[in-house]
């Protein structure tokens, strides 16, 4: 069976009693048990539910593994492998522009209580391994990162970690299974936040855990009940409903990105566009290697100030004012005052996230009105905010 198939068909065969065609929500805390510990194989939802096991089942395939488990937030996936995998003491590498929650969760929750941390520039393989220790145990990708779209080499770098013993965990959020597939490159773990792409309409809230080696998966299973972030029902059958159409929505979102990058790329009130797809970008090369398109997300550099770009965010007629990525809907934000705030501003301009950066998550809209959306922005914001400022300094 060939990936798209498989999203709607692998685990999913119609309901043997009634003969659905959709998987049933089992909307269920618990199940009856003919004698004590007998039982259909299922005994208390927050350990296992059969709506739950579904989805995972269906998303460790989509990864081309076996083992997956599905939390009720992204982080609360990210949590379950620092706690599985890490002791007080060791130490866990990031890339440099890591995702706002992960650097969080790391550095103000586990750093605290004597875990040790370090950001690298990922695409430096002598800084990688200069920051390697003997107690780093987590080697975390994310390729393309948020905001500036980096890619990194999941190949070369889970092939260092595997030499020196470490896991290679890879936040796939960005990407998707259908763009790039981290266990092929080497990966040991992969991270989702089932929130973005692959649940896909801006609905629900929930995270993911793949893995291959069941020694490796173990402990993040245990905790998934321990620890008890479990996710619903109702958001498994949602998510498994939006993984129907993931392929045909995340080509949908690429192509309107690539769309939109090529027509701002040198435009005058930008002044970088940030897109794995412009053979201009530094990762470009890398991206075509280990990804099959370039993704849905991109930023843009805007030529003016802070206020200026948060008029412009905030007026946007079809790209909305949000958090969060990967829906039909487009979405911009705003990292320095939003998904970023979290950072120290003086950290944060030293690692390049400038005031006038905006982040569009492009929808699967028409690119036409999309574009049209931005275009207007520009024009009457930065570009008008130029002009004025060209008349100020000539009557000086
Ligand atoms: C959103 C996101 C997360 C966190 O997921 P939640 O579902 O919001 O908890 C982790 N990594 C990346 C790259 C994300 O975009």
């Amino acid at each position: 069976m060939h990936f798209d198939t498989r999203a709607i068909h692998f685990a999913q065969d119609s309901d043997p009693t009634t003969g659905a065609i959709a998987s049933p929500i089992y909307q269920t805390s618990t199940f009856e048990q003919e004698a004590p510990g007998v039982n259909k194989g299922f005994d208390y939802s927050r350990t296992s539910n059969p709506t739950r096991q579904t989805l995972e089942r269906v998303l460790a395939n989509l990864e081309g593994v076996e083992y997956g488990a599905v939390f009720a937030s992204g982080i609360a996936a990210e949590n379950a492998i620092f706690q599985a995998h890490l002791n007080p003491g060791d130490h866990v590498i990031t890339p440099t522009d890591v995702y706002g929650g992960t650097f969080r969760l790391l550095f103000n929750v586990y750093k605290p209580k004597g875990y040790h941390v370090t950001r690298v520039d990922l695409s430096d393989e002598d800084a990688l391994i200069r920051a390697i220790r003997p107690e780093t145990k987590i080697i975390w990708i994310e390729t393309p990162t948020n905001p500036k779209l980096l890619i990194f080499d999941i190949e070369k770098i889970s092939a260092i970690a595997r030499a020196h013993g470490i896991l290679t965990v890879v936040d796939n959020t960005f990407a998707s299974p259908v763009l790039q597939q981290p266990f092929a490159l080497g990966a040991d773990l992969v991270l989702h936040s089932v929130t973005k792409y692959l649940s896909g309409h801006s609905d629900v809230i929930q995270g993911a855990v793949l893995a291959r080696d069941p020694e490796v998966f173990a402990p993040i299973k245990y905790l998934q009940n321990a620890t008890g972030a479990t996710a619903s029902a109702f958001d498994c059958w949602l998510t498994l409903r939006g993984l129907k159409t993931l392929s045909l929505r995340v080509e949908r979102h690429a192509q309107n990105a690539q769309k939109i990058a090529e027509s701002l790329d040198g435009h005058s009130a930008v002044n970088k566009v940030y897109y794995p797809g412009l053979a201009s970008h530094p990762g470009h090369d890398i991206a075509r290697r280990q990804m099959s398109a370039f993704g849905g997300v991109l930023s843009l550099e805007l030529d003016t100030d802070l206020e200026t770009t948060k008029r412009f965010v905030s007026t946007r007629k079809y790209f909305k004012l949000a958090e969060s990525l990967g829906g039909v809907k487009s979405l911009i934000c705003h990292p320095a005052s939003m998904t970023h705030a979290a950072i120290p501003r003086e950290e944060r301009i030293a690692s390049g996230l400038a005031d006038g950066l905006i982040r569009l998550s492009v929808g699967i809209e028409d690119a036409r009105d999309l574009l049209e959306d931005i275009e207007e922005g520009l024009d009457e914001f930065v570009i008008r905010a130029k002009k004025r400022e060209f008349v100020f300094s000539g009557a000086e």
